[in-house]
């Protein structure tokens, strides 16, 4: 069995939430409030989250796992649960992402547990604008969790960072400077609808073109002609910083979305798989789990999730609603 939708795409990469909790408030992500957490025995355990993956890689061809939340790094077990998804059969590529903070002291030891590619979110280099955008003054130990990474041997490092117009948008090009420096690859993604003011306005959004754009005043960027061989269903797409061997990424979820090569599927953490970020419906896999049901069955319930998966995210059509959860909830 494979995890098909109507639309010919399969797929392979399984993005768990860990956690809707998070240690900042990145105002396009999570209200300063916080939102209603939820409650803790909802949350699936690690040998629910266990029994899941196991299901996908043994009967429905996940091939990359991706821990994400809110922040992962606040679940306490997070070596052990990476640990027990590599020693699975056959063994999926394990990924993070993470704000960073805390990975100073746990990189070597995700690393040792089996974990292979990493993300860390930074927006900004400048600490003001950092506890400005996310409300807590946490640059030092982000930038600590990147140095970390690196040495843990989690290469390459990948840096995203979303720019939001008037507080962080003139930093592009610093952040792309320090990513060559620090020689970890940095992608620029684009505001998607998911804060949860439902505040997302597109004239807001700084769109890839302008990222492009606003680079372009600094560095010659080419297409990266190899990306365009080899992109797949990466969500990036590559330009060469000319004279350099650097390439950075733009993430155009809106204004050129990459649905059509999707082979993403998403478990929140209280057991609801959505086929989309912007999906209107999930499909409960928790109940069935708790209450007795065989591999098979559950298989059988995953296989119908993403069947039913829409052709696009719809962002750009008229009658767009925007889902109840925001990406905090869902898993990044
Ligand atoms: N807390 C972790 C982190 O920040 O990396 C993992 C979860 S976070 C939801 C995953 C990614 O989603 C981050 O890179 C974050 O910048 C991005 N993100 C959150 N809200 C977003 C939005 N409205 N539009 C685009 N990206 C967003
Ligand atoms: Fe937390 Fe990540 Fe959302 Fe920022 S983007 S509030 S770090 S979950």
């Amino acid at each position: 069995m494979v995890l098909a939708d109507a639309f010919g795409r399969v797929a392979t990469d399984l993005r768990i939430s860990l956690t809707d909790r998070c240690n900042l408030r990145c105002t396009y992500c999570m209200p300063v409030e916080g939102l209603d957490w939820l409650p803790r025995a909802d949350v699936l355990t690690d040998e629910e989250i266990l029994r899941l993956v196991t299901i996908g890689v043994a009967r429905l061809g996940i091939t990359t796992v991706r821990l994400t939340g809110g922040e992962p790094l606040l679940r306490k077990n997070l070596e052990l649960l990476v640990a027990d998804i590599a020693a699975l059969s056959p063994a999926p590529e394990i990924a993070l992402t993470t704000n960073g903070i805390g990975l100073a002291a746990r990189a070597e030891k995700l690393a040792a547990a089996g974990l292979k590619r990493i993300n860390i979110s930074l927006d900004t280099l400048d600490p003001g604008t950092f506890t400005e955008l996310a409300h807590r003054p946490r640059l030092p130990d982000v930038l600590a969790g990147v140095a970390a990474a690196r040495e843990a041997g989690l290469n390459p490092v990948k840096i995203n960072s979303v720019l939001l117009r008037g507080v962080n948008d003139h930093e592009a090009f610093d952040l792309l400077r320090w990513a060559m420096a620090e020689q970890v690859q940095l992608r620029f993604i684009e505001q998607m609808p998911l804060d949860p003011q439902h505040g997302w306005q597109r004239d807001g959004m700084i769109t890839a073109a302008e990222i492009k754009q606003n680079l372009s005043q600094h560095v010659e960027l080419v297409e990266d002609p190899e990306d365009a061989l080899t992109r797949g269903s990466a969500p990036a797409e590559l330009f060469r910083v000319v004279g350099t061997g650097y390439s950075v990424g733009i993430i155009a979820a809106v204004s050129k979305p990459f649905c059509g090569t999707c082979d993403r599927v998403r478990l929140t953490a209280d057991g609801q798989i959505r086929n989309c970020l912007f999906a209107r419906t999930e499909s409960d896999l928790r109940t069935p789990l708790r209450s007795g049901a065989s591999d098979s069955e559950i298989a059988a319930l995953w296989v119908a999730a993403v069947a039913n998966k829409q052709p696009g995210h719809g962002i750009n059509d008229p009658s767009f609603l925007q889902p109840d959860r925001p990406m905090s909830a869902i898993g990044g």
